[in-house]
């Protein structure tokens, strides 16, 4: 059984004057477990499909699942991970974890143990007790990740996470959340305009069209090598390139439909 699913889903934004055509007839299965990028022309509906996916809006037509069941609301089944960290500058690190945990009003005592083993067991436990400006930007984008997981969601969200991040900074925080992801047994989706990050961390790359937009093709990532590469080392595999020229290829396909 898939974990999520979408079935022939479509989507338009409304407003007094205009209608915008954001999806159309998209389809995607999901298994428990997988990592899946989504990648295509700026403005073709990638973060309206992760706002469908969590369930925080509605497709004007078809259906979205999780476990089986149509989603109705907003999943509590679902955590994000945004460009931007938005962690509280006036709390320290724990207790920037510790916010969901307060929100959702569980028990704070085992929320905080939980809180300092998962910042421990990323390579963070001597900064519990840091304010956010004291971490760089790959630190924050990890405590943001581990703040996510206090309320232990099924699935994650990543839209655009790496973006601000310069570029060293970013190679190496790939290869920590996708090993943190891995290591907690998620099933995630990313939304990147980056193609070789998107092929260097999911199992699968999915390419969207322009608006109206639609998964046109689906690639299964596989590299020769025994044991799944980490991103970095992914990209030092010989299939790499040929995934990157190929998915590169259609995107180019995609955008200059838009120009001409
Ligand atoms: P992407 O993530 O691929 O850049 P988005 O999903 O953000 O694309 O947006 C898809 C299209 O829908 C864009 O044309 C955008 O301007 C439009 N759009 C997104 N959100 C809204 C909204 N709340 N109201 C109206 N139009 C929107």
């Amino acid at each position: 059984m898939p974990q999520i699913e979408l079935r022939n889903v479509s989507l338009s934004y409304f407003t007094l004057k205009s209608e915008t055509e954001a999806l159309r007839d998209v389809h995607l299965s999901v298994e428990n477990g997988e990592f899946i990028s989504i990648v295509g022309p700026s403005g073709c509906g990638k973060s309206t499909l992760l706002s469908l996916i969590s369930g925080m809006i509605q497709p004007i037509k078809g259906d979205v699942l999780l476990f089986n069941l149509p989603l109705k609301e907003a999943s509590k089944r679902v955590g994000y991970m945004l460009q931007h960290d938005f962690l509280f500058e006036w709390r320290d690190i724990l207790s920037n974890v510790m916010v969901g945990a307060e929100i959702r009003r569980m028990d704070l005592k085992l929320a905080k143990e939980k809180a300092l083993s998962l910042l421990d067991r990323y390579g963070l436990g001597g900064f519990a007790h840091h304010n956010p400006n004291q971490l760089s930007g790959g630190m924050r984008q990890r405590v943001a990740l581990i703040r996510t997981l206090m309320t232990d969601p099924d699935i994650l969200l990543l839209d655009e996470p790496f973006s601000a991040l310069d570029f060293q900074t970013r190679l190496n925080l790939q290869d920590d959340i996708s090993s943190i992801i891995r290591d907690q047994g998620k099933t995630a989706i990313l939304v990147t305009h980056d193609i070789s990050e998107a092929v260097a961390m999911a199992n699968r790359v999915c390419v969207m069209s322009r608006r109206p937009s639609t998964i046109t093709t689906i690639h299964n990532i596989h590299f020769s090598a025994e044991q799944r590469p980490s991103p970095l080392d992914a990209r030092k595999q010989p299939e790499y390139t040929q995934y990157f020229n190929r998915i590169w290829k259609e995107l180019e396909g995609n955008v200059s439909a838009i120009n001409g």
